[in-house]
């Protein structure tokens, strides 16, 4: 790695936020549930449900810097991803600004899918979710290398995106 991009990866990784260390925080403006962060079974940090939240109900808004493909490559080159894709326009990247729904993990049967409307993406309960359950969300991630799946469920894919099968 020579110094220029050796010094390009020290800003994306350091300077701009959401590197390894990062710590969720949650923007109580953003829920329109109790939610908690805390450390995760399926990876890391996860968000969790507070208090019971019923089905069909938005539970977070996911927020972040709004972003364009270009700046996506860019910013790919951190370990972690906190980016949101919304189709063409672009992505949000939720390690600025984000709400804390940016910590919530993948799972292959999730209990929450993702609603855009006029610009927003909100998380939306997809069935009833007791106190204490962490919130998960299906990424949807199509190619790539190989992601492992940890998410548990009995109906896990066993990767988390699926790099044989374009779509
Ligand atoms: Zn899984």
């Amino acid at each position: 790695m020579d110094a220029e991009h050796e010094l390009t990866a020290f800003v994306r990784e350091v300077v701009i936020p959401g590197g390894p260390d990062a710590v969720p925080r949650i923007e109580p403006r953003h829920c329109r549930f109790r939610l908690a962060a805390d450390l995760s079974p399926i990876h890391r940090w996860g968000i969790f449900a507070d208090e019971p939240i019923p089905a069909r109900r938005r539970v977070i808004e996911y927020t972040g810097a709004r972003i364009d493909r270009d700046e996506v490559a860019r910013r790919s080159v951190r370990t972690h991803l906190y980016i949101f894709w919304f189709g063409q326009q672009g992505a949000l990247d939720g390690a600025i600004g984000g709400s804390g729904a940016e910590f919530i993990n993948h799972c292959c049967d999730p209990n929450l899918y993702a609603r855009v409307a006029r610009g927003h993406i909100h998380l939306v309960s997809r069935r009833r979710i007791e106190a204490g359950e962490e919130l998960t969300l299906d990424y949807r991630i199509v190619g790539g290398a190989p992601l492992r799946c940890r998410c548990g469920s009995p109906l896990c894919r066993g990767y988390m995106n699926k790099p044989w099968q374009p779509s």
